[in-house]
């Protein structure tokens, strides 16, 4: 009989999504009439810009020409997006990045799932607590973690613990590790670091032969013009960093599919032997190898962003979803609650309630306000007694939700 890879076996996570999903079947069937709202996905509610879908339209047409059709594409992504991404996103804000070193994918959950295949086994592997799931599970699938104790923790893995006690700021570990990642604007906190502390991750990084893995999933959401977007924004970032970035929540391409990684050129890593080799060439060997390319309809889309209609929607989209946020730390401030997060980034983590751990305070507002939330223990043991509410909704439904909670 065909052997599975075990690894798979020791995944603990899965848990989270599906445990919400029995709890809000089983209140439901029982109480049918209630209007229940979801607060608790990280998925975007508003439609996707007009500049991306005409330029993705006009593609389709194009694809429907002799002259205009385009088969397989470059595994990297086409130049003039490479092109478009390499000037807005990085040089513009004084990153010494080249369109060469970006590498455009449909997800950065894949990519930075996907980045383990060219990296070896003997890494130690840092992580915060709580974290953004993929980074953790994604080792455990690879077999670079051993199994799950008690409270969830991988064998193997070192966990680096957020909460209000550090204002969600990691500390260096004690003890050596080869790979960091790293994720700011944070999912789940809703923490932003400075460049100061970022520069604090590179100069260790840097002194120890560490390799950052920087999650900027939201940078579009940081509202203060003197933090960080990217962790090229640091000096000696090139020679210690690999960036993921995404159109998912910016520009609302979670259903669509585009985003991108950055790979510096002289980025090195080492063999088993101590040779010294180059990353970008590892990781396009990988891409070209595993993966096909972007759709030419979704890169023509994504370009769109960078054009000045584009910029404008995009910049309204993140607007919208940021007074969500802003109406939530209000709301539940109010409320009496203690709200983090919020505003960089369009996620809002509360403090539960004094007596009420993370599943109590979601079965709370669950049965009392029809509200679903995340309990932020499903996201790391560090995260039991906080809660993640989402501000990608509509609005008429936030301002429900939290005239709900506030009424409770
Ligand atoms: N990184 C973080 C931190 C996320 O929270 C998410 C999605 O929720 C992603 C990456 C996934 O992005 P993409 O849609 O590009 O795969």
């Amino acid at each position: 009989m065909v052997q599975v890879n075990g690894n798979y076996l020791k995944l603990k996570a899965g848990y989270l999504f599906p445990e919400i999903g029995r709890r809000v079947k089983t209140f439901a069937a029982a109480n049918p009439d209630a209007a229940l709202i979801r607060l608790g996905i990280g998925d975007v509610t508003e439609p996707l810009p007009e500049a991306c879908r005409e330029a993705m339209k006009t593609a389709i047409d194009e694809m429907g020409t002799a002259e205009g059709f385009h088969g397989y594409g470059p595994e990297q992504g086409y130049g003039w997006l490479r092109d478009a991404i390499a000037r807005h996103d990085f040089q513009a804000r004084g990153c010494d990045i080249s369109a060469e070193e970006i590498f455009v994918s449909d997800g950065s959950k894949c990519d930075s799932s996907n980045i383990l295949d060219i990296l070896g086994a003997g890494n130690k592997i840092a992580v915060t607590d709580p974290v953004y799931p993929v980074y953790v599970d994604s080792n455990v699938m690879a077999g670079r973690t051993g199994e799950a104790g008690d409270e969830g923790r991988y064998a193997g893995l070192t966990y680096l613990p957020i909460s209000a006690d550090n204002s969600f700021a990691a500390e260096i570990p004690s003890e050596p590790v080869d790979l960091i990642y790293l994720c700011f604007p944070n999912n789940p906190t809703g923490a932003v670091a400075t460049k100061d502390q970022l520069k604090h991750w590179v100069d260790y990084a840097r002194a120890n032969g560490s390799l950052i893995l920087f999650d900027a999933a939201y940078e579009a959401f940081i509202q203060d013009p003197s933090l960080p977007h990217s962790i090229f924004e640091i000096e000696g970032a090139r020679d210690c960093a690999i960036e993921f970035r995404s159109f998912s929540k910016n520009a609302g391409f979670t259903g669509t599919r585009c985003a991108l990684t950055v790979v510096p050129k002289g980025l090195r890593g080492k063999t088993a032997n101590g040779e010294s080799v180059e990353l970008w060439g590892l990781w396009n060997r990988r891409q070209s190898t595993k993966f096909n390319g972007v759709s030419y309809i979704i890169q023509r889309g994504a370009e769109a962003v960078y054009s000045d209609a584009g910029q404008k929607e995009v910049k309204d989209l993140v607007a919208f979803y940021m007074e969500n946020a802003a109406i939530i730390r209000r709301e539940l401030s109010t409320a009496g609650l203690t709200v983090y997060g919020g505003e960089h980034a369009p996620y809002v983590w509360i403090k539960t309630p004094e007596g009420m751990d993370s599943w109590g305070f979601f079965d709370h507002l669950l049965n009392k306000a029809n509200v679903v939330g995340t309990p932020g223990s499903g996201f790391g043991a560090a995260g039991e007694g906080y809660f993640r509410i989402s501000a990608f909704n509509s609005r008429s439904n936030v301002d429900t939700a939290m005239a709900r909670i506030k009424a409770l």
